[in-house]
């Protein structure tokens, strides 16, 4: 346990739209995510929104009871803080796998929410189940929300279809917990199942820092003068190590640069003068949670989410910048959703849509042949050979998410 306060855990809250993740997310931190409002106007780049929940603990309860989010225990003393957890919301109103599937490259684990007053699966509950399978988190308690709506026999029925429906998946053995999240019902049971199935990953605090950068922002007010100006600020998640204030960084494949009508892009390296994780101010920084690293970068490269998607870390510990790759390539068996028809081979010359970390990029196909493909990047991403990429494909008016692939150089 950290006990600085500081997430030290991502969880995906994932799930069919208005089954509650959010109102759960509400529940058990005090806080709302739903902040894409402006960004999801933006297609493609909805950002996911992060959430932090202190679990605590009240000394001489039984279980379940004992676990709380609340300052206070029952008989009046203070309960201890176990630790704070980062929930990951994606968005449901869209089916934006890719961005489920970039946030979820983030995730150490998932708490699955089915609605108990519909049939299971609603199509989104099944996009990210095989979401989650596809790549490989198996951490996960469903939460079966909402069962201040049904019957008993109804909430059993339910159950039972949820049981069905997760057989043979990566939820197979994920312990199922009725809840309400807007009635706050055993969030007690739910957090004691989150406390056994999602136990903080171990972490190498030797391993070079790299950060995932999500966002990235000018945080002065117009008309600032110059010599008041503060540096750009960078949002994202730290993947591995620990970040310092004063650590030099680099940020790859860095920033954009038109020359003789070519884009190019070049590494942008830069001190870390400041660091927050969990809404506070710190001088260390871990895995887990959400971040924002003050640099001194000039914020005009920062504004506007300007480096969002790039990688950073401490000079030359990164791994390639790709303009193209070759990648292996696992199709789904159909669309995912209601509509979900048969997936064709890649074919050369057709565009794709890749998601890699934080990174969404659009290339064309260059050479197909089965079971993996060539593509030249619109725009370079920098990533470890190995790295997961979610692949999508236009099919009518939005882009699909048709397999996975991984980058292999
Ligand atoms: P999301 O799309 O999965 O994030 O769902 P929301 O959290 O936005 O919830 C959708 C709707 O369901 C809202 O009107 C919530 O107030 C309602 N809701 C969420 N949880 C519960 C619950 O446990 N019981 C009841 N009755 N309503 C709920
Ligand atoms: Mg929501």
């Amino acid at each position: 346990m950290v006990g600085n306060g500081q997430p030290e855990v991502n969880i995906g809250l994932v799930g069919h739209v208005d089954h509650g993740k959010t109102t759960l997310v509400q529940a058990l931190s005090g806080s709302w995510t739903d902040q894409h409002s402006e960004e999801m106007k933006r297609g493609i780049s909805i950002r996911l929104g992060y959430a932090d929940a202190t679990f605590r603990h009240c000394e001489g309860v039984e279980e379940p009871e004992c676990y709380t989010v609340e300052e206070e225990c029952p008989d009046g003393s203070e309960s201890e803080p176990l630790r704070t957890v980062s929930f990951v919301d994606a968005p449901g109103h869209e089916t934006l796998m890719a961005t489920m599937l970039s946030g979820a490259s983030l995730m150490d684990g998932a708490v699955l929410v089915v609605s108990a007053n519909e049939p299971v699966p609603q199509p989104q509950t099944e996009e990210h189940l095989m979401a989650l399978d596809i790549i490989g988190i198996d951490n996960i308690v469903i939460a079966q929300n909402k069962v201040d709506l049904v019957s008993t026999d109804q909430a059993r029925q339910n159950y039972e279809e949820i049981q069905e429906f997760v057989e043979g998946t990566v939820a197979e053995d994920a312990p199922v917990v009725p809840v309400s999240a807007g009635q706050e019902v055993n969030l007690d049971l739910l957090i004691a199942a989150i406390e056994e199935e999602i136990p903080t990953p171990d972490r190498d605090p030797d391993a070079d820092p790299r950060m995932h950068v999500a966002r990235s922002f000018d945080i002065n007010k117009p008309g600032t003068t110059a010599g008041d100006l503060a540096g750009g600020v960078l949002g994202g998640s730290l993947v591995q190590g620990e970040l310092e204030v004063d650590d030099e960084i680099e940020i790859r494949p860095g920033r954009e640069v038109e020359e003789g009508g070519q884009t190019e892009y070049v590494p942008i390296e830069t001190t870390v003068r400041s660091l927050q994780a969990g809404g506070k101010d710190a001088d260390t920084v871990t895995p887990g949670g959400l971040l924002g690293v003050g640099t001194g970068l000039d914020p005009a490269l920062t504004k506007g989410d300007a480096l969002a998607g790039r990688l950073a870390g401490p000079p030359d510990s990164l791994p390639p910048t790709w303009d193209g790759f070759t990648m292996n390539v696992d199709l789904l068996d159909r669309v995912v959703g209601t509509d979900g028809g048969e997936i064709d081979e890649i074919s050369t010359g057709e565009p794709l849509m890749m998601t890699v970390g934080t990174s969404t990029t659009v290339g064309a196909v260059t050479s197909a042949r089965e079971g993996e493909c060539e593509v030249n990047l619109k725009r370079p991403v920098c990533a470890e050979p190995g790295a997961k990429i979610a692949i999508n494909r236009r099919i009518g008016a939005r882009w699909r998410l048709i397999g996975l692939g991984t980058l292999q150089g």
